[in-house]
């Protein structure tokens, strides 16, 4: 690999302050790149902005490349591209992080509520409005930033590949055989991704575990078509009054789940855990804010912030059956569907619980009807080590550029990418984010918090010193 010439080590005690320095110098700059990069519509999901998403991987190629990431390119998948590149520590036996990000973003939606057009960044007070400024343009942008001002002087403390990809939005179809076809290229000692958010700007943020997934489709057939009631009425069991009493099974008296054994390979949280949780600044009155529900609701015996995330859950997403739509007809419906998924926590496995489902669904099964269940996705709960040097580096960088410990939360939904930086790579990911729950990701309106991106750009910077030393 190429390289810049490499003088005797400094002191990253000198180099870290005066990037710090540097990347405030800069920042005005640095914004202009950022909304230049959301001005590109790099909707991965519509066929339409196949060319602004190929634009926005050129962009960022393009980027890294200025910055002096001299082997970075734009590499193709059967979907949108890749884009990737590598840098060399000043010393060799450093470790190596592998910064992940996404340049795609999601669709618009109707331009209505916006105040300004989503793809026009506009600057208003402490923050710029844009799709894609806070999910996550802004974010893997502090990443370049922070290099930037590392290389400015002279050099990085470890090695860093980056890779940012254009399809997270549409559930990253073509990032898993692209791991599985470069794992030397990537090999590295930890991921850093900072796609999760924070809790608030003035909560610095590190989840270190996400809920798991079990998506299934439950079918239960009755008469070959759709009959009329007056005349079979009494006479055939009615699929969708079946499928209701199956769903209700699925629960207990309170709000646990009665499938046998699904609580068998459940991880509690340990009681430093439980403080831990106990301590994050989210309160029964702040979700009965942002659902609108008039009391909540779930399995007693833990608090509503350890059931969004520590607790297994199961859902009814979806109910489809006879007249669904606007229309009314005295039928007895052919058949009745729920789609349903489950949220996993350590140590549950995903094809267990999803064979669990079906072996409990057919017991319970009279014999009127027939029975259709199809496992759709399934990936495991994500549980990473409090105490890793990974994250051991990242508490002390959100502590320093927020001047306050970070909190530590478990996320309740799941990153795709994480789990597959894990099974195909063998690489654990430290997450954090810029983006606070009022910043719109994937809604209207959708906006960065400037000072906090600058303390993003601070943060990446400690966080490759802190892990270079660790
Ligand atoms: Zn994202």
């Amino acid at each position: 690999m190429q390289r810049s010439e490499v003088s005797a080590p400094a002191d990253s005690e000198t180099l870290r302050p005066a990037a710090i320095r540097h990347a405030q110098r800069h920042l005005a700059r640095h914004l202009a790149a950022l909304s230049e990069f959301c001005a590109i519509p790099s909707i991965s999901a519509d066929p339409n902005r196949r060319e602004d998403v190929a634009q926005a991987a050129a962009w960022l190629a393009a980027q890294l490349e200025s910055i002096g990431v001299r082997q970075s390119r734009v590499i193709p998948t059967p979907g949108h591209p890749i884009v990737y590149g590598e840098l060399a520590a000043s010393r060799p036996g450093q470790p190596t992080v592998l910064v992940y990000g996404h340049y795609d973003v999601q669709p618009d939606g109707p331009l209505e509520p916006w105040e300004s057009k989503p793809f026009i960044p506009a600057n208003r007070g402490e923050f710029l409005f844009a799709r894609g400024a806070a999910d996550m343009k802004g974010p893997l942008y502090a990443t370049i930033a922070a290099v930037e001002a590392m290389l400015q002087q002279g050099s990085v403390p470890v090695n860093i590949k980056f890779i940012f990809e254009g399809e997270e939005e549409t559930g990253s179809p073509n990032l898993g055989p692209f791991l599985e076809a470069h794992k030397t290229m990537l090999a590295a000692d930890v991921c850093l991704n900072l796609d999760a958010g924070l809790l608030d700007y003035e909560a610095p943020t590190i989840t270190y575990g996400l809920r798991g997934i079990v998506a299934m489709e439950i079918r239960v057939h009755g008469p070959r078509q759709d009959v009329h009631s007056g005349i079979f009425g009494g006479v055939v069991h009615n699929p969708a009054e079946v499928l209701a009493r199956l769903i209700a099974a699925l629960r207990d008296g309170g709000g646990g789940i009665a499938i046998p054994g699904f609580y068998d390979g459940v991880r509690l949280p340990d009681e430093t855990e439980r403080a831990e949780l106990a301590r994050l600044p989210i309160t029964e009155a702040s979700i009965l804010e942002q659902t609108g529900v008039p009391a909540l609701w779930g399995e007693p015996g833990f608090s509503p912030v350890e059931r969004a995330g520590g607790r297994p859950t199961l859902e009814v997403n979806g109910l489809v059956s006879g007249c669904a739509g606007d229309s009314f007809a005295t039928i007895i419906p052919a058949s009745a569907l729920a789609r349903i998924s489950f949220r996993l926590v350590p140590d549950q496995d995903p094809e267990l619980v999803s064979s669990q489902l079906t072996r409990y669904l057919e017991t319970l099964l009279p014999s009127t009807v027939r029975l259709e269940v199809k496992l759709l996705a399934g990936s495991p709960a994500i549980l990473g080590e409090r105490t890793s040097p990974a994250t051991r580096a990242l508490d002390r960088a959100l502590a320093a550029a927020w001047e306050k410990p970070p909190y530590y939360q478990r996320g309740g939904g799941g990153i795709p990418i994480v789990s597959q930086m894990q099974s195909i790579l063998g690489i654990s990911s430290v997450l954090s984010g810029l983006a606070g729950p009022g910043d719109s990701c994937h809604g209207p309106n959708e906006r960065l918090h400037l000072p906090t991106f600058e303390r993003g750009i601070e943060a990446v910077i400690h966080f490759l010193h802190n892990f270079a030393q660790s």
